[in-house]
């Protein structure tokens, strides 16, 4: 099932554009592009214009910034890494600074990143002190035999690098929102019987998890994830974002993927890679093999992906109200956009 999704030209401009693009058929494949999320959710379109500013700003200085990066020569790995460092220090999203709480008040955050070139690939999750989890994770992926490390054990890597990695206190990730968010949460946890279900955040929050999926102009693929998880999570709990195959992917033979949303559906589901399986043994496009994941394999409202294939054909599919997005290229395409269609916003 394809949706026709529309999304807006940045800053206001008049021009549509398809969602999911193409160019398998008509124009020359782009020499580079990016696909950027800042998290699905249910998000409800009467948001603040505050909140609307702060989130589209954020993708619009992270999109610019990645595209001159590529225009620059820099690998798709560099480019995934600076874009999420860039929204890691952005406090609309939930992730570095705007990381969101655990049940307890804490911060516990988790990313992972993955080179289409070589297969190479490395993850950190439940983190306390690291500024930039992703940088971490990119690290654990150059300088270990090893693919994943968590908790206590992530936190001694990070130490046996001394100064090449940025600490900071828990105390850092607090934030006005994310503790209004958790307060909320606890308080309707008191009112009604314990929740069964992963995410029983408000249903009107953003949920903010960043991710980016680059086509470099030396035809390289790479994808990144970097997220605080889900409000009021439980101590230890560890989504989709740092596990490879779930929350992010990437295979120069196939795609790069980082999904976003309730990420116990896309461990279950093995998202990420599901779409590159698609790919490889159904000879599916990027495009439809997500939104057959999305909308055929999830549930509605349970999140979004996006992805690039070596063509720079992008995907950005969600079952959602609406994921915060951007996508570049080359060409000189630059979008970014929340909404199925958000011009009404
Ligand atoms: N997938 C993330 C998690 O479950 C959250 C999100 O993307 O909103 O930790």
């Amino acid at each position: 099932m394809r949706t026709a999704l529309l999304l807006f030209a940045a800053a206001g401009a008049a021009c549509v554009s398809p969602l999911n693009t193409s160019h398998a058929d008509s124009s020359p494949p782009p020499a580079y592009a990016l696909v950027i999320h800042g998290g699905a959710g249910y998000p409800s379109r009467d948001m603040s214009p505050e909140q609307y500013a702060g989130l589209t700003s954020g993708m619009q200085g992270a999109l610019s910034a990645g595209l001159a990066s590529l225009e620059g020569g820099a690998p798709a790995l560099d480019v995934v890494e600076l874009v999420i460092q860039i929204l890691e220090s952005d406090s609309n999203f939930n992730s570095g600074v705007g990381a969101v709480c655990t049940a307890n008040g804490g911060h516990e955050l988790d990313a992972s990143i993955m080179d289409g070139e070589t297969l190479a690939c490395g993850a950190v999750g439940g983190v306390t002190t690291v500024e930039h989890p992703i940088a971490l994770a990119r690290l654990v992926m150059e300088e270990t035999r090893h693919v994943l490390f968590v908790a206590d054990g992530a936190e001694a890597f990070a130490d046996s690098l001394g100064d090449r990695v940025s600490r900071v206190p828990n105390s850092f990730f607090d934030t006005e929102r994310t503790k209004a968010s958790l307060k909320a949460l606890l308080d309707r946890r008191a009112d009604e019987s314990a929740s069964k279900t992963a995410d029983d955040s408000d249903p009107n929050e953003i949920k903010g998890t960043v991710g980016c999926v680059v086509l470099d102009s030396y035809g390289h693929l790479a994808a990144g994830t970097s997220t605080g998880g889900l409000t009021g999570k439980s101590f230890g709990r560890i989504g989709d974002s740092p596990i490879i195959g779930a929350g992010t992917y990437a295979d120069d033979e196939t795609c790069a993927i980082s999904c976003t949303g309730v990420g116990e559906e896309y461990i279950r589901y093995a998202v990420a890679r599901d779409i590159s399986a698609r790919m490889e043994y159904l000879g599916m496009g990027v495009a439809e093999a997500c939104d057959v994941v999305i909308h055929e394999v999830l549930k509605p409202g349970d999140g979004g992906v996006i992805g690039i294939d070596r063509q720079g054909n992008v995907a950005m599919s969600f079952n959602t109200t609406g994921m915060v997005r951007a996508v570049g290229n080359s060409q000189g395409r630059f979008d970014v956009g929340i909404w199925e269609g958000f011009e009404d916003l």
